[in-house]
């Protein structure tokens, strides 16, 4: 029982990543269809490294938590919405090619 002990605290995987910067977390590898609005992030965070950010529900990447890069929701806590402008626009264009 006492070698088992050992064994059963290995911690798992995921609670030994590094907890990332706000700016790794604006993820490089994803640039594609947010291209333009994470390079402005890049520069923003790169003169203001505090700025708060928040993280789009939809498309996973992090954003200022500000209204130009989420439209304003008075329904949720922050008073902005979970998605941001990006993902926002792609899904409407999404919806209309849809039903187009
Ligand atoms: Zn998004």
């Amino acid at each position: 029982m006492v070698a088992k002990k050992s064994a059963a605290r290995r911690a798992p995987s995921n609670a030994e990543r590094a907890v990332p910067t706000a700016a790794e977390r604006v993820a490089p590898a994803r640039l594609t269809a947010h291209e333009k609005g994470t390079k402005l992030v890049a520069e923003l965070l790169a003169n203001a490294p505090e700025l708060p950010l928040a993280e789009c529900s939809h498309c996973g990447l992090v954003w200022p938590a500000d209204d130009r890069f989420f439209p304003r929701d008075k329904r949720t806590s922050t008073g902005l919405d979970v998605f941001c402008r990006n993902s926002k626009d792609e899904l409407s264009r999404k919806y209309r090619e849809a039903r187009a």
